[in-house]
């Protein structure tokens, strides 16, 4: 008689049994039927972290989603109810520049001209079209994530919830504007936040040297020259003081070369061990001695003299630094102590003004070789050394970045550091030295979230700001609609729709328009614990009964990137971080140990891979080669290996079985 086990075929054909696998599941709605026959159960909540949907998905995004399937359904096979909602990211950079890419623009005057309404909608639909082949890819490798319910940062209700938020950080007086030197892109025309530079440091060959300043005044005037250090030649248009150390002891030496000014404790190592002491001053002593600047390209009065900061360091360099207050924070702040002003001569588009001699028109970064060349020529120029060091880039288009002073608006993190360690302290990491190293180091050194964005499509600020000043912020469309006195509910909450609303302000009854900026994606992304059922404007207690998630897991980088916003966010707004275990994955390399880019041709596709091998034996090199958070290389070497000695035996001995059970007629 036939036993229950009927015979498997000994060939088998992975990828085959793969669709047949998931039609089954697509047939008989599988997932969904986990869902309602584990409803009523204790709640185990995964946080599904959106990826930014702008671009086709790569093998790397196999591992994070294999471990968050994995782990939900473990979970529910311990008998918890594992809700799973898929998200996508719709604002932001990687969005604006891809779109940017298609239409061949080169910058913000492009978009302009283009409109931004048309620009957006071009954003909206490359997001639909991106979300496609995320899906695809999705139900290809049997991740289970209910991708019909999907939050969209870009919806309506999602931007009213982050608006609401943001209100509540403004109410707190923790969202304030700011003049501050900050790292901006050129290229993008915005400011970007400490997270994002974090994430786009480049090794560049940058020209190291050193420039004789002339003194002018006092004792030593005609006689001796200030010698300051500097790897970015293109601020000394720019520089308007030196600052030394008030405590540190300067020497006036002489050399064949000439005389100079030099922190004693560098002495030898700039100027060699045969430099001749004449006399040595207290920085102190030093203060107010003027000198003639090395470039007399643009206009900077009451300046050019030597001024006393005390983060000056004898680390490096000749202990006088160079200061050009519109480039760097601590310029800033040091000239400002003595009234001086901040010249800027580079436009937002990262080049000279037009009517500067020599460099006019030109990026700053280009302009270091004619600059230098312009010191050696008239004798400036001490020395001069090519200097390999780690430059931060804009993480999306790669061009270098500058410190620039503009005005941009902050959440006031450094307020909650306290806070923000404490819920670190609660966090369960994988791997655990994560907590005090990678991401501890990171909420160590905290500075306010450079959070506003000079540009088009993002969740714009909801700050009204009338003639007077007063700023109004504005928590939803609802809200909106009453400061308005009429019903503005359903205008599209993006640029440049939104922009046209206008309210009488509440203070003095003027006119108040929206601020231009729109906010850092990042806080999109950081917002979704709450955002994506729309709360506390609708779901509220869905979302209460959610939060926090038990796990989250993503890539290692993102320490600095959605697992420090999905900390910040709901610290600041509910008092507490939004997930207690996270997990940190490593990247995936390609064979030969590097990353995969088009450019070296080593890319692998994850569509054709798991056609090729089929979607087990790449989730199975994802979940078992290695710890998860150290960097694996992938081949198809390694992947047919997987399926010779893992999946085949396991096929084999399944068949075995089945044979000899149905010859013997066994009926466990
Ligand atoms: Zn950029
Ligand atoms: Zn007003």
């Amino acid at each position: 008689m036939p036993g229950p086990f009927s015979p498997l075929p000994a060939q088998v054909d992975l990828p085959a049994l793969d669709h047949q696998v998931l039609e089954r599941w697509r047939e008989g709605k599988l997932f969904q039927r986990s869902l309602e026959s584990s409803a009523g159960r204790p709640a185990w909540i995964f946080y599904e972290g959106p990826p930014t949907a702008n671009g086709r998905p790569g093998v790397h995004h196999i591992e994070a989603r294999t471990f968050k399937d994995v782990f939900p359904r473990f979970r529910t096979m311990k008998g918890y109810h594992v809700p799973r909602r898929a998200g996508w990211d719709c604002h932001g950079l990687p969005v604006e520049l891809a779109v940017e890419t298609e239409l061949g623009f080169t910058g913000k005057k492009d978009i302009e001209a283009y409109g931004i309404a048309e620009f957006n909608a071009k954003c909206r639909e490359s997001v639909h079209r991106h979300v496609d082949e995320w899906a695809t890819l999705t139900e290809r490798m049997g991740f289970w994530v209910d991708m019909s319910e999907a939050y969209w940062t870009m919806d309506p209700a999602y931007v009213e919830s982050v608006w609401w938020s943001l209100k509540v950080i403004f109410d707190k007086g923790l969202l304030v504007e700011d003049h501050r030197v900050a790292p901006y892109c050129p290229r993008c025309g915005t400011g970007l936040s400490d997270h994002e530079v974090a994430q786009g440091y480049e090794t560049v060959v940058d020209p190291s040297i050193y420039v004789r300043f002339p003194i002018t005044g006092g004792e030593w005037a005609g006689r001796a020259d200030l010698l300051i250090w500097t790897t970015t030649p293109w601020t000394l248009v720019s520089n308007t003081a030196v600052a030394v150390h008030p405590e540190v002891t300067y020497a006036v030496a002489r050399t064949a070369d000439g005389t100079f000014v030099v922190a004693e404790p560098l002495l030898e190592r700039v100027l060699g061990p045969e430099a001749e002491v004449l006399a040595r001053l207290s920085g102190q002593e030093l203060e107010r001695t003027s000198y003639e600047r090395p470039f007399d390209l643009v206009d900077i009065p009451a300046a050019h003299y030597v001024i006393t900061a005390t983060y000056v360091t004898t680390a490096d360099g000749t202990g006088l630094v160079h200061q050009s207050p519109a480039f760097g924070a601590d310029d800033l702040a040091a000239t400002r102590e003595y009234g001086m002003p901040v010249v800027n001569p580079i436009g937002r588009d990262g080049r000279f003004a037009d009517e500067v001699a020599v460099v006019g028109g030109v990026f700053f970064k280009t302009a270091d070789a004619a600059l230098v060349n312009d010191l050696r020529n008239r004798g400036l120029l001490f020395r001069s050394e090519d200097y390999e060091h780690s430059y931060p880039h804009c993480w999306r288009c790669h061009t270098a970045l500058m410190y620039y002073a503009l005005p941009s608006w902050y959440i006031r993190t450094t307020a909650v550091k306290g806070q923000l360690l404490a819920e670190n302290e609660k966090t369960d990491w994988h791997p655990a030295n994560i907590k005090y190293g990678r991401y501890g180091d990171w909420l160590d050194n905290n500075v306010d979230w450079a959070l506003s964005r000079d540009r088009y499509w993002g969740t714009p600020l909801p700050i009204w700001r009338c003639p007077d000043g007063h700023d109004t912020c504005v928590g939803s469309l609802a809200e909106l609609s009453a400061l308005v006195g009429a019903d503005v509910s359903t205008v599209d909450p993006h640029r440049p729709y939104i922009d046209e609303v206008t309210l009488p302000c509440p203070t003095c009854g003027q006119p108040a328009n929206r601020v231009p900026q729109v906010i850092d994606a990042w806080y999109d992304a950081g917002s979704m614990s709450f955002a994506q059922w729309g709360a506390p404007h609708r779901n509220n207690d869905i979302f209460q009964a959610a939060f926090p998630g038990q796990f989250i897991c993503e890539a290692i980088d993102q320490t600095r990137g959605w697992f420090y916003t999905m900390m910040v966010v709901p610290t600041v707004v509910y008092g507490r971080s939004s997930y207690e275990t996270v997990l940190c994955l490593g990247h995936i390399l390609a064979e030969d140990g590097r990353k995969m880019s088009k450019h070296l041709g080593n890319i692998l596709e994850p569509l054709p891979l798991m056609d090729r091998h089929g979607a087990d034996a790449v989730r199975w090199f994802m979940a078992t080669s290695g710890s998860p958070w150290s960097a694996r290389r992938i081949s198809h070497a390694a992947l047919d290996d997987i399926v010779r000695k893992v999946l085949l035996t396991y096929w084999n001995t399944a068949s075995f079985f089945t044979l000899y059970a149905g010859a013997a007629g066994y009926d466990p």
